[in-house]
This record gives structure tokens, C-alpha cells and sequence, in this order.
């Protein structure tokens, strides 16, 4: 066989697999593992959902959809972004894909030529710089620290701007670090991308997982000009607890989405059909359950926060959205796959090693778990941190 796809070849295997795997064969020992590393919500997908999906099933629902999505949800996804973002899109400016990743993955390849940059805030959701190395693009990464709050400044864009950088992805509230920015934030950081003519890929995907009273603002809506140089991100798996479900959705200027149509055209044909008719009654019925799950992360946000806080040498950020947290853990002087990997052979407790998102001083834990699990887990860091 000749030389593999160099853009393939250039993915790196996931990171934090080696600590994932060392968790299970621990569990399967019969140790009980606080475990901090869920990158999903632990509530089970809201009853009338579930519901919508099996009398979709049982009404032979069950052929292809038009590749972009069943028009009854491009439809109520149109509603949706009136009513929550103040967005206009239209039906055929909105696509809804294979999840979330599926649909960034399609965003990227549509969107990049072989060398175009793509700027990625660090810490970063793990898979965007390999989604734009496989569609032929370099990843171009912004870091940011704790002390700074985990944010850029337009400065940051100013500085690492050239002419091949296509486009700038920005996610909040963002996995990792449950940091969210303040509208006047987003709209300085978007100026300057327009400034240099550098697109906005916005992941909205934790939109409704804010807290402390504050609004997530769509990148899209500040202006016209913001909207034709945007494209939106979101999808069902953390909002409404479906990541199984494989739904997400991208909205944007007509013919982008119209290029993307045709490549998922090429690749998925259409998501799974039945999953679809889910994700309707999620946007028309699911507004009561995603309030009660938000209220309950909100709830363990507060816990882990002041507890996690409270330990002798960890630095951390209080997140505002998401459910996550991610402390600095660099002052135990071990890197963050040493400390994830010590921390889970000497307490039984897992969380992620921050290196996997590019910021190897901070470990991420998930509060995707129960109170008590939180309690439990902050004694065991607690007493590990005090070890070292
Ligand atoms: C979970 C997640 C996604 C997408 O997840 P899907 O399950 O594929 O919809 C996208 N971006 C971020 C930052 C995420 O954490």
C-alpha cells in the first residue's frame, strides 16, 4: 500500500484514552472510581423525547430524510434561533448533521484550503485542531492562562493574523475551562476577525448551560455584517442530555450551507431519521427538563468550585457555563498526565489531563456526576494535593 493521507496521518491518537482505559480495568477490579472525566451530561434523555422517537419508529419513520434534516426540524430550528439568538436564518441556511463534531468537521472541510489557517483559542475542545489538519489546514493556537481568566483579546487576533488566516473558532461557554464571554467581549473579538476578513466558526453548544444570571449572545447577532461572516454551531447532545442521539446543526450564509449539503450529501446522506423526529419534540416540549438539569449543574457548579478552590496550590477560574472546571494544578510541579495518572492510581479518581487541550499546568473535571460523588472526589484531590 502507498503513503496514507498526510492530513489522517497528522492526527494524533487521543491522549487521554491511556487514562480512560486505566479507569475501566479499576472498575472492573471492584474499586469504586470518583470519576470527573464524563464529557457528557449523566441525566438520561428527557421522557418526551424518547417518546417523539419511538412512535416515530412505530410509524415507519424510518427511510432517509432530505440530506439537510427532516424540514419540519430545519423548520423549528429556524424558530429556535428567532426566538433564543435573535437570528434570522432561513430553513435552507441551516444543515443538521451527525452530532455536533460531525457538523464541524463538514464546517471545516467546506470551508478550508490546503495551508489556510485556522486561529484556535488554548485551551481548546481536543478535536478542532485535528479537524482542520484533516481538512488540509494548520491550526494556529492562541494561549491563555488562568490568570487571564482563559480568554483572548483582540490583541491576540492582531497579532497572529496573516494573510492565509481563514477563519478563528470561537466556543463559549467552552469545554474546558466552563468560560463563558461577555457580549461586548464576543463583539470586540469579532470585529477584529472582521477587520482581517477572518470567518467566525461560533460552537454554541453549551448556550444553555450559563449561569449567575448571564445571557449567551450569538456571535451571528450583532450585525449584518457579523452574520455573513459567521457560522453557527450547535446541536442536541448537551442541551437536552442526547449525546447518543448523534444530532447536531450548523447555520450560516446560504451558500455555505448550500456547499455543505453537498458534501454531507456525499458522506452521511441525511442523520439518522427517527433521531430527528427526537430532536423536534426536544425544541418543542424540553424547555422544563433543560431548566431542571441546568439548575442542578448549577447547583455542583457552586460545590466543586468552592471546594476545589479551597485546596493549598490549586489555582482555578470559576466557570459561569458548561459543566466543567478546570483547575491549575502547576504548582505540584507535575505535568497534567502525571498528576491525572497519579491521582487515579493513588485516590481512584479520574479527570482528564489538561495536555489534551493544550494546556498542560490545568486538569478538567466534569460535574456531569452527583452531589455526593463531588464531596467524595474533592476529599480524595484534597488529600493527594496535600501529599505532593
Ligand atoms: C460535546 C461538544 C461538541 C459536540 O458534541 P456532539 O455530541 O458531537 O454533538 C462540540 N463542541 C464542544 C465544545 C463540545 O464539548
Amino acid at each position: 500500500m502507498k503513503k496514507l493521507n498526510d492530513g489522517i496521518s497528522a492526527i494524533k491518537p487521543s491522549q487521554t484514552l491511556a487514562i480512560a482505559s486505566l479507569a475501566k480495568q479499576m472498575v472492573e477490579h471492584g474499586h469504586k472510581v470518583c470519576n470527573f472525566a464524563a464529557g457528557e451530561p449523566d441525566f438520561d434523555t428527557p421522557e418526551v423525547i424518547k417518546q417523539a422517537a419511538i412512535e416515530a419508529l412505530n410509524q415507519g419513520k424510518t427511510k432517509y430524510t432530505p440530506v439537510a434534516g427532516v424540514p419540519k426540524l430545519c423548520q423549528a430550528l429556524s424558530d429556535k434561533f428567532k426566538h433564543d439568538n435573535k437570528l434570522d436564518y432561513k430553513p435552507s441556511q441551516i444543515i443538521v448533521s451527525c452530532g455536533g463534531k460531525h457538523s464541524l468537521a463538514l464546517v471545516f472541510q467546506t470551508l478550508l484550503n490546503p495551508g489556510d489557517e485556522v486561529l484556535i483559542p488554548a485551551p481548546y475542545w481536543l478535536s478542532y485542531p485535528e479537524m482542520v489538519r484533516v481538512a488540509g489546514g494548520a491550526p494556529v493556537f492562541i494561549h491563555t492562562t488562568a490568570d487571564q481568566g482563559f480568554k483572548i483579546t483582540p490583541q491576540h487576533i492582531e497579532r497572529l493574523a496573516t494573510s492565509r488566516t481563514k477563519a478563528i473558532v470561537i466556543n463559549s461557554p467552552s469545554n474546558p475551562t466552563g468560560v463563558m464571554y461577555t457580549p461586548a467581549e464576543l463583539h470586540a473579538l469579532g470585529e477584529t476577525a472582521l477587520k482581517h476578513d477572518i470567518a467566525i466558526v461560533s460552537d454554541e453548544i453549551y448556550e444553555k448551560m450559563v449561569y449567575d444570571g448571564n445571557q449567551q449572545v450569538s456571535m451571528a447577532s450583532f450585525s449584518k455584517a457579523f452574520y455573513d461572516n459567521t457560522i453557527t454551531v450547535n446541536g442536541f447532545s448537551k442541551t437536552y442530555s442526547m449525546t447518543g442521539w448523534r444530532l447536531g446543526y450548523t447555520a450560516g450564509p446560504e451558500n455555505f450551507i448550500k456547499a455543505m449539503n453537498a458534501l454531507q450529501s456525499h458522506c452521511a446522506s441525511a442523520p439518522n431519521t427517527f433521531a430527528q423526529w427526537g430532536a423536534i419534540a426536544a425544541l418543542e416540549k424540553g424547555e422544563s427538563s433543560v431548566k431542571e438539569m441546568v439548575a442542578a449543574f448549577d447547583a455542583r457548579r457552586h460545590r466543586i468550585y468552592e471546594l476545589a478552590a479551597a485546596i493549598p496550590g490549586i489555582k482555578c477560574v470559576k466557570p459561569t457555563g458548561a459543566f466543567y472546571v478546570f483547575p491549575d494544578v502547576s504548582s505540584f510541579g507535575l505535568d497534567s498526565m502525571v498528576f491525572s495518572k497519579r491521582l487515579l492510581e493513588e485516590e481512584h479518581m479520574a479527570v482528564v489531563p489538561g495536555v489534551a487541550f493544550g494546556a498542560d499546568d490545568c486538569v478538567r473535571l466534569s460535574y456531569a456526576c452527583g452531589m455526593s460523588e463531588i464531596e467524595d472526589g474533592m476529599t480524595r484531590l484534597a488529600r493527594f494535593c496535600a501529599k505532593l
